[in-house]
């Protein structure tokens, strides 16, 4: 019974998958993302159903747009079966299976709806090097809707109100210090969006989830710099790969988590 609901999370998240480059490619265009019909961008014929069901359309249609053959990147298709991948570790990771309790199946609900935003996020900071407001109003949604769950469940949400103001409140303050000191607003050490981004990942994850979460990251920034040696740096796309491993670790990690916890208790 275990293998039906973890493939049915397989395919679901190779369905976000598809949205997500959707997505990733429109919210920066303004363009509507309700409105899912897609277009090939090559002869902007519409695409109807067939051509839309996530990794299988790929392998059917050959790699090819159907109506004028030219190729499709396989990216797209990558990008599907990466996020369907890293669904179903998550969900293996936190044991999700026909055991588990409804509130573990509303838990990992939440989870997931973070992660789309995550992923979006990252998205779009690799390519345009911001990140919108939109999607950070998002994450706050499911943040506080996910705090609101566990209070409703006497579950401690401290962790989750110290995440969502320590740091960023720590990282506002050095940024107006640097202000002070070089008077010069466009050389501050963090950007705006980033620290925003921090603030919904400690509202979500909890304070030793948004550390773990931002060692990562600097884990992750430290290897690009060294291997792609890139010049710009898309903070927010490593802070997403950052934090969807942290999700997929954190239920393994929590005496980490506890020493961590120490500093705020
Ligand atoms: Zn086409």
């Amino acid at each position: 019974m275990d293998v039906i609901i973890l493939l049915t999370i397989l395919i679901s998240g190779t369905v976000f998958g598809s949205f997500f480059t959707l997505a990733v490619h429109r919210i920066p265009r303004n363009e509507n993302i309700t409105y899912v019909r897609s277009y090939c961008p090559k002869c902007n014929h519409k695409l109807y159903g067939f051509d839309l069901i996530p990794v299988l359309s790929y392998i059917f249609l050959g790699g090819k747009c159907r109506y004028c053959k030219d190729k499709i990147r396989p990216r797209y298709l990558l990008l599907e079966i990466f996020s369907g991948l890293i669904f179903l570790l998550v969900a293996l990771s936190h044991n999700i299976g026909i055991e588990s309790s409804l509130y573990e199946f509303i838990e990992i609900s939440f989870i997931y709806l973070f992660l789309c935003g995550v992923f979006i996020i990252g998205g779009i900071d690799k390519e345009n090097l911001i990140i919108p407001n939109g999607l950070i109003i998002y994450e706050l949604v499911v943040g506080f809707g996910y705090i609101a769950f566990k209070i409703f469940n006497k579950v401690s949400v401290y962790s989750n109100i110290v995440g969502l103001l320590a740091i960023p409140l720590l990282f506002t303050i050095i940024n107006l210090l640097v202000k002070l000191i070089t008077k010069n607003e466009n050389k501050l050490p963090f950007g705006m969006g980033d620290i925003k981004y921090i603030a919904v990942i400690g509202l979500f994850l909890g304070f030793s989830g948004q550390v773990v979460a931002m060692l990562i990251s600097l884990l992750v920034t430290l290897l690009y710099l060294i291997i792609k040696r890139i010049k710009e740096i898309p903070f927010g796309y490593y802070l997403s790969i950052a934090t969807a491993i942290t999700i997929i670790i954190l239920p393994h990690i929590t005496e980490v988590l506890e020493i961590i916890n120490f500093i705020i208790v």
